[in-house]
């Protein structure tokens, strides 16, 4: 596999959390900061149809998501995926994007 920011740098770049807010504007998402390791640095949470996934935004590209109006919640709980996991969810979910009627996820009330 090619590299990929997130291995790269522990984070996805700026053109990822673009990308990502597409799965964020279908999906819904969370930002938590749960990554004790980051402190400052929001975890994106998106519980797609094909399970969780998670991805760590630079602070500066918060800005990416200004309109989408996820909330902020404590202590998010992650499901634990690692991150081949969360790759063959996506490439499951991409599969499935072109058929899809869904309905958001629940995120309970931020
Ligand atoms: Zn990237």
């Amino acid at each position: 596999m090619a590299d990929n920011c997130e291995k790269k740098e522990n984070h996805v770049c700026t053109e990822c959390a673009y990308l990502l807010g597409g799965y964020a504007a279908m999906f819904g998402a969370v930002f938590s900061y749960t990554d004790r390791a980051t402190p400052g640095w929001p975890v994106l949470y998106i519980e797609t149809p094909e399970g969780q996934v998670s991805h760590h935004i630079h602070p500066d590209d918060v800005r990416v998501y200004e309109g989408l109006r996820i909330p902020v919640v404590d202590d998010y709980p992650w499901d634990g995926h690692s991150n081949e996991e969360k790759y063959a969810r996506i490439g499951r979910l991409n599969l499935r994007i072109p058929k899809m009627t869904y309905a958001k996820p629940r995120y309970g009330s931020p």
